[in-house]
C-alpha cells in the first residue's frame, strides 16, 4: 500500500529537461539554443552550485527557476508545484545578485526591512526578525549606517540579510561574491556556508570559479554548452569527472588518450576488479578500471588527479600504470612541488608531490623520471555528450 505519511518529500527544485532558445542570429552557444535540455533536482536544504564558463547557461538557468525568463521547452517545478506563467514575485524564491543595489539613502536596518514593510508585516514582528537577521549576518552593531559606510563584504551580507528575512524557501544566488577582491571573497565563502546551515533554506548558487564551488556546495552541476555534463559532490566531480571538460574544468585535467590493448581480470590487490590496459608502447602502459561495454580496440581517455601520481628513477613492474617523461617544470607549493612532465608521448602531466620527506624522488629541471598511480585513480572518461 501507498503511504503517504512515510513518502519523502520531493526535491525542493525540479528541471526537467529544460530548454532555452533566444532565438535569433547569435554565437556563444551551441545548436542555437543557451540551455539545451537540462534535468535536474534540488533537494530542499541543499546548497547546490551551477558552476561553468561563460556562457554556459549558468545564469538563464537561474533566471528561469526565478521567474525572469521562461522557457522555451521542458518543465520546472518548485516544491513539486509546475511553475509555467508563475510570475516571479508567486514563486516563494529569492534572487540575489552581484549588484546588491542597497538602497543608499536608507540605513542598513531599514534596507533589510524594506521588502517586510511592503508586504505589511505587523511592526513589532519586523523589528524582531531584522534583528534576528542582522546578528545571523553578524551585521548587529552596523544597524544605523548607510551601505556606503559598508565595506564590499557587509554590503553582500546587508543584501543577504535582506532577501532571507523574507523567508524564501529557496535563495538563488547569482555570482554573489564576484566583486569582492580574493580574500575577503574566501571568508565570505565559508560565511555563506555558515548561514545557510543556519536558515536551512536550499541555496542555488551561480559561479565560474571551481575553488569557490568546491567550498560551499553540498553538490555541484558543472555545465557546459547550455548541458550539464556532470552532477555531484564537490569530491566526486574533483575526482571523479565524467568527462575531460569536468577534468579539464575542475584542476588539472591530466588526460591520456589511447586504444584499449586488452581487458582482464585485475591480481594481487586488485583481484576480481576488471581492469583494461591502454599500451603507450616501449613498456609504457595504463592500467584502468574497465569502462562499461568497452571492448579491446576502442577508444578511451582517462584522467589522474596530479596528487595520486608518484615519480620514480625506474619503471615498476606488474600491472600497473607506468609512463616515462621529462621534466620541464618544478614549482615550489609549500607543503608540495609541483612537477609539469612532457611524456614520452607528447602528453603534458602535472605531478603534485608532498614536501615531507616521504616522496621517493625530488627531480629537477630536465630529469628523466617514471610516473607510475594505482589503478584505482585511474578514470575513464566519458565522451563529450
Ligand atoms: P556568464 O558567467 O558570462 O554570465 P552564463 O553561463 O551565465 O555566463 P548565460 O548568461 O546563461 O551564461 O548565457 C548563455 C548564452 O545565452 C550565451 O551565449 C548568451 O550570449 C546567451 N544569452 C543570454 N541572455 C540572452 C538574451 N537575453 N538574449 C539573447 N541571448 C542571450
Amino acid at each position: 500500500a501507498h503511504d503517504t505519511a512515510t513518502t519523502p518529500p520531493g526535491p525542493a527544485i525540479s528541471l526537467v529537461d529544460v530548454v532555452k532558445d533566444y532565438g535569433g542570429d547569435r554565437k556563444g552557444a551551441a545548436n542555437g539554443a543557451a540551455v539545451r535540455g537540462v534535468d535536474l533536482d534540488i533537494g530542499e536544504g541543499e546548497f547546490f552550485s551551477l558552476l561553468g564558463p561563460s556562457g554556459c547557461g549558468k545564469t538563464t538557468t537561474l533566471r528561469m527557476i526565478a521567474g525572469f525568463e521562461e522557457p522555451t521547452g521542458g518543465r520546472i517545478l518548485l516544491h513539486g508545484r509546475d511553475m509555467v506563467g508563475v510570475p516571479p514575485d508567486q514563486r516563494d524564491v529569492n534572487l540575489v545578485f552581484q549588484s546588491y543595489a542597497l538602497f543608499p539613502h536608507l540605513s542598513v536596518a531599514d534596507n533589510v526591512a524594506f521588502g517586510l514593510r511592503r508586504h505589511r508585516v505587523p511592526k513589532g514582528e519586523i523589528h524582531d526578525r531584522v534583528d534576528r537577521m542582522l546578528h545571523t549576518v553578524e551585521l548587529a552593531d552596523k544597524a544605523d549606517r548607510r551601505p556606503r559606510q559598508l565595506s564590499g563584504g557587509q554590503q553582500q551580507r546587508v543584501a543577504l540579510a535582506r532577501a532571507l528575512v523574507n523567508r524564501p524557501r529557496a535563495l538563488l544566488l547569482d555570482e554573489p561574491l564576484g566583486a569582492l577582491d580574493l580574500k575577503l571573497r574566501q571568508s565570505m565563502q565559508l560565511e555563506l556556508k555558515r548561514i545557510q546551515r543556519e536558515v536551512g533554506i536550499t541555496f542555488v548558487y551561480v559561479t565560474h570559479d571551481q575553488a569557490e564551488a568546491l567550498t560551499m556546495s553540498d553538490r555541484i552541476a558543472v555545465m557546459n554548452g547550455g548541458l550539464v555534463e556532470q552532477v555531484g559532490p564537490p569530491r566526486e566531480v574533483y575526482e571523479r569527472p565524467a568527462t575531460a571538460f569536468v577534468a579539464g574544468f575542475i584542476g588539472t585535467s591530466n588526460v591520456l588518450s589511447g586504444r584499449l590493448a586488452d581487458s582482464g581480470t585485475g591480481s594481487g590487490a586488485e583481484a576480481g576488479a576488471r581492469t583494461g590496459v591502454l599500451d603507450l608502447g616501449d613498456g609504457q602502459q595504463v592500467v584502468l578500471p574497465l569502462p562499461e561495454g568497452a571492448a579491446a580496440g576502442s577508444p578511451v581517455e582517462v584522467t589522474v588527479r596530479p596528487e595520486k601520481i608518484t615519480l620514480g628513477a625506474a619503471p615498476p613492474t606488474g600491472r600497473v600504470s607506468r609512463i616515462r617523461g621529462t621534466v620541464e617544470e618544478v614549482v615550489y607549493l609549500g607543503t608540495s612541488s609541483s612537477y609539469a612532465v612532457r611524456t614520452a608521448t607528447g602528453t603534458e602531466l602535472t605531478v603534485f608531490q608532498p614536501n615531507d620527506g616521504t616522496a621517493a624522488l625530488t627531480p629537477g629541471r630536465g630529469d628523466t623520471v617514471w610516473l607510475t598511480w594505482a589503478t584505482a585513480h585511474s578514470y575513464p572518461l566519458a565522451p563529450a555528450p
